[in-house]
């Protein structure tokens, strides 16, 4: 399959150019000024951007939190993904029965995926509890192509601090990378407790009961103890600006700590879990929607490179069914925001059209940085020849309102309702093959092919 695409804006993280490019069996040929192919096709793409496709590393596709099941699986994932400019996701596995080895999870999601994804795909590790057989199995999961690996500080299968010090012992060594979601269990615990006692059993409490010093604490106890072992930490959804503190002081210090960021931080704010008629619900997920000002803190974050990534933590439960368990007991809501699809828009018309970062930082952190972390660049998250075809058109122009009725993920609600866009992925090319086009996805399920991670390097 050959494709020529002329006039285009082409933005990389570093340059603006207009060019030509050429594309056959699903890589760019050639990128330059006035080629001619006859009998192919070819497309003018004049005014509009043409940025390497999104890849979003944090989603979680049919997950099982326990009290519920979340809604989108590897086909309507993906499929939101690439209507939304996405072509490549990185999915956090869910954890497995107590006990169980890496390769049982990583076995599991090969299944979910293999028939279904409709992008390119990997998973993150998940680490449930660590003993010297998970610890020696680490070794063959990167060599698998999984260099990832996530530790919770929270939630059932939190690892212990003596825990993480082990993992990120083992990571160092091995070229992994180890991922963490820093919440200071404790204090939730603790918190949500004393509010039920009381009778604070409304959404706003869900946000209450993780106070952002909270989130703080556990980033800077994860800074220290990888300091200790010399293990490469990548923080998952920072969403305040105490934590943001910690990383730069680590990072400013020369330690490798990364940090990704999701637009639920970056444009919604803590009134959304006043809303009436329980519309709070919707937006209960972990760690909570700040208070505005940590806003403002992300974004510089962002501008000055503490924060390297923007990913959108995907994992959408249906208002209607499972969010509304929470009506009278927010603890009984399961945690969990769908955005899989609504993230290059967002970043592009928050980020660029109101001049909150320039149109190659928004390249960096939706798409050059994440491929650069997680061992896929130069294969994804640039434009250059020999690479991946996997490219999004924007159209710096278009206005529009995100609204529920013109998306594809599989619940009913968006947390984004309303908000107004300047400028939008209008055309999907994955490894060659136009996939979405005017906000209809046009390819087959279970094209997705599973991307073979190099050990970390960045
Ligand atoms: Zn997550």
């Amino acid at each position: 399959m050959e494709l020529l695409l002329k006039n285009a804006n082409i933005v990389t993280d570093k340059e603006n150019y207009i060019s030509d490019i050429y594309i056959a069996d699903g890589i760019i040929k050639k990128i330059e000024k006035n080629i001619e192919i006859p009998n192919i096709k070819t497309i003018d793409i004049e005014g509009k951007y043409l940025i390497p496709g999104g890849i979003d590393v944090h989603t979680h596709f049919n997950i099982d939190v326990g009290i519920a099941k979340s809604v989108d699986d590897f086909y309507t994932g993906t499929v939101a993904a690439a209507c939304g400019g996405t072509t490549t996701i990185i999915d956090h596995m869910g954890f497995g029965p107590k006990g169980c080895s890496l390769h049982h999870q990583l076995e599991k999601y090969h299944e979910f995926a293999e028939k279904n994804a409709v992008i390119d795909y990997s998973f993150h590790g998940v680490i449930q509890h660590i003993d010297n057989e998970i610890l020696n199995e680490i070794d063959s999961m990167i060599s698998d192509g999984i260099p990832s690996f996530k530790g919770y500080m929270t939630y059932d299968y939190k690892l212990s601090d003596k825990d993480m010090l082990k993992l990120s012992y083992k990571l160092s060594s091995s070229g992994g990378l180890l991922t963490v979601h820093p919440e200071n269990n404790d204090i939730i615990d603790y918190l949500k407790n004393k509010f039920a006692a009381e009778g604070k059993l409304s959404p706003k409490y869900h946000r209450e009961s993780r106070p952002s010093r909270c989130e703080g604490e556990a980033v800077n106890r994860m800074a220290d103890i990888t300091s200790v072992t010399d293990c490469p930490l990548y923080i998952v959804h920072l969403s305040c600006e105490e934590g943001l503190n910690h990383i730069k002081e680590a990072k400013d210090k020369g330690q490798k700590i990364f940090a990704e960021t999701c637009p639920q931080y970056l444009v919604l704010d803590e009134s959304c879990y006043s809303l009436p008629e329980n519309e709070g619900l919707k937006y209960i997920c972990s760690p909570p929607i700040r208070e505005k000002h940590h806003q403002e803190k992300l974004w510089e974050g962002i501008r000055e490179g503490y924060i390297q990534t923007v990913a959108t933590d995907h994992c959408s439960f249906s208002f209607s069914e499972q969010k509304l368990m929470g009506k009278d007991d927010f603890r009984k809501c399961p945690n969990g925001l769908p955005g899989v699809e609504t993230r290059v828009a967002l970043m592009f018309s928050e980020g660029v059209s109101k001049g909150r970062i320039d149109i190659n930082k928004f390249v960096e952190v939706v798409s050059t940085n994440p491929a650069k972390l997680f061992g896929i660049y130069p294969q994804k998250g640039c434009i250059a020849a020999g690479s991946d075809a996997d490219l999004v058109v924007i159209d710096p122009k278009i206005r529009k309102k995100i609204t529920k009725g013109e998306l594809h993920e599989n619940t009913d609600y968006t947390p984004f309702e309303n908000i107004e866009i300047i400028g939008c992925p209008v055309m999907t090319i994955s490894r060659g093959e136009i996939i979405v086009k005017d906000n209809k996805f046009i390819g087959q399920k279970g094209r997705g092919k599973f991307l073979k991670r190099k050990p970390f390097s960045y």
